[in-house]
């Protein structure tokens, strides 16, 4: 079959419909992958959708990968297709549709609503033979306006058996003011990204994570399995696929792994992948982990084969937060005592760590908020801050508990809260102000201890008292401009 697969994440680096594009394609499918690749404009212009005509009216199926962020541009993009392609199938699947499949199947002919590993082949072999393929497993299709949900398949736990991700840019197009062929420059330019701002591959080695926090969309998994099995693929075949997608794109200087905690690896796993991985790959590589099953021992593992930077949630300082709201049995004391350990390899190994925090949550009271700033004043100077705004993905506990107290509407693509456009919403006010404005300090002040001196003072109560008589406008303001200016930096570094 000829299939046009879309991808209209804002970045370029491995995520699903790679995957799925190799998957097809080993089974001898013509593949053509359409990337949109950028976070603003939402929508794509009149000339953007008519120069998909060229591939639209060649493709005997249609795909698209969807994020919750961006599914205005997967509706407009479906409603496009349809209006001019009648009897084209577009198929959603990503992780919008597992997380709300009910929402996706208002627009899609059909929804991949769990793994596609197997899925997706399956339902594009029963459409090429002419099979009935409204009862492909992990699929969901509308009949009689209603939704109708095919069993689930069992997690799919052979990793190793997986194709390589695609990267063959021959046939891979960016949709960008028109359509562009893609190719090593184009290609090369968007994947500078933070925290250093040089040529970064995004892989994924493992899935599932031991942990459920309300607001992410692991829970649909656990939902869906009754678990979300932690599953890795072998050191060996890591590097066979690192190898060969590196030949390809010689230009990265950097490896950022997906995984949700690559320290669900058991120590032996480490030093067999640790050993294989200065040998065969060599670059200096990234990890997310969970402080729960750190271990100093699995860090110095991975410290001699190139490890520079780690990535670690903590959300919140408050304890009744973690436990209440977000569902995590992550204690701050072990988050604390991980970031120490963490933190003492920064000078020797110039080792980086980067900490998320999540704000502008309104389950929170003001003394919450100035627990979170205190855990952030009290962080090693060397630590960076990831500052993300509590955004309610469909489907999950927190969107459900929202929706009920009456604090968000109804999922819609306009409604949703998109990453790049975060102003607070719901904690306007000078703690709220504080957190961001310390991240900003952070991130661009040397002296940084007199800094943390300085944000000390202003965190103290009777300058809390004080400035609550200043309007909640005037800290929203003020969280915008410094968000701004922060990204603003953030941008200007790539571009450098
Ligand atoms: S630890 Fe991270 S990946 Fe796992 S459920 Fe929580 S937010 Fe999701």
């Amino acid at each position: 079959m000829r299939i046009t697969l879309f991808n209209l994440s804002p970045f370029l680096s491995s995520d699903g419909s790679r995957l799925i594009a190799a998957i097809l394609k080993r089974a001898n499918h013509k593949v053509t992958s359409i990337y949109v690749a950028r976070l603003e404009p939402l929508y794509c212009s009149t000339v953007e959708l008519e120069s998909l005509d060229s591939i639209l009216k060649q493709s005997d199926l249609v795909m698209i990968g969807v994020y919750s962020t961006y599914v205005s541009r997967a509706i407009q993009l479906t409603e496009f297709i349809h209006s001019r392609y009648p009897g084209l199938k577009v198929i959603w699947g990503g992780p919008h549709c597992i997380s709300a499949p009910e929402l996706s199947i208002r627009y899609a002919d059909g929804v991949c609503f769990s793994e596609g590993d197997e899925a997706v082949l399956e339902l594009v072999c029963r459409m090429e033979s002419g099979a009935d393929y409204l009862n492909t497993p992990n699929m969901a299709f509308k009949i009689d306006e209603a939704m109708f949900q095919n069993k689930v398949l069992k997690p799919f736990c052979d990793l190793d058996s997986l194709p390589y991700y695609d990267y063959e840019f021959a046939d891979q197009y960016l949709l960008d003011k028109t359509l562009l062929a893609m190719d090593r420059e184009k290609f090369r330019q968007r994947i500078s990204l933070y925290p250093y701002n040089k040529p970064t591959l995004y892989v994924l080695t493992a899935r599932g994570c031991p942990h459920n926090c309300s607001y992410c969309n692991n829970c649909r998994y656990t939902a869906l399995f009754g678990h979300n099995p932690i599953r890795i693929q072998s050191a060996d075949r890591i590097m066979d696929e690192l190898e060969c997608t590196l030949e390809r794109l010689d230009f990265v200087e950097f490896l950022g792994f997906g995984d949700d905690d690559f320290f669900a690896r058991s120590i032996e796993e480490l030093e067999d992948f640790a050993g294989k991985y200065k040998h065969r790959i060599g670059l200096p590589f990234g990890i997310a982990v969970s402080a729960n099953s750190f271990q100093k021992k699995k860090l110095e593992v991975l410290l001699d084969s190139g490890l520079k930077i780690i990535q670690m949630g903590v959300q919140s300082g408050s304890e009744t937060v973690l436990k209440e709201v977000f569902h995590r049995k992550i204690k701050l004391s072990k988050t604390r005592e991980a970031v120490d350990q963490i933190a003492f390899y920064h000078e020797r190994y110039n080792l980086d760590l980067l900490l998320d925090f999540i704000i502008d949550n309104p389950y929170e009271s003001q003394d919450d908020i100035i627990k979170t700033y205190n855990y952030i004043l009290n962080l090693p100077p060397s630590v960076m801050l990831n500052i993300f705004f509590l955004s309610f993905f469909p489907g999950t506990p927190i969107y459900e508990r929202a929706l009920k107290d009456g604090i968000i509407e109804p999922f819609t693509g306009e409604s949703f809260r998109r990453y790049g456009r975060n102003s607070m919403k719901y904690q306007k006010n000078y703690e709220t102000f504080l957190i961001i404005f310390s991240r900003y300090l952070r991130s661009n002040s040397k002296r940084k201890k007199i800094v943390m001196a300085l944000m000390r003072a202003l965190g103290i109560r009777p300058l809390r008292v004080l400035s609550s008589i200043l309007p909640p406008s005037l800290y929203a303001s003020l969280g915008k401009s410094m968000q701004i200016k922060t990204h603003t930096k953030m941008k200007n570094t790539a571009k450098a």
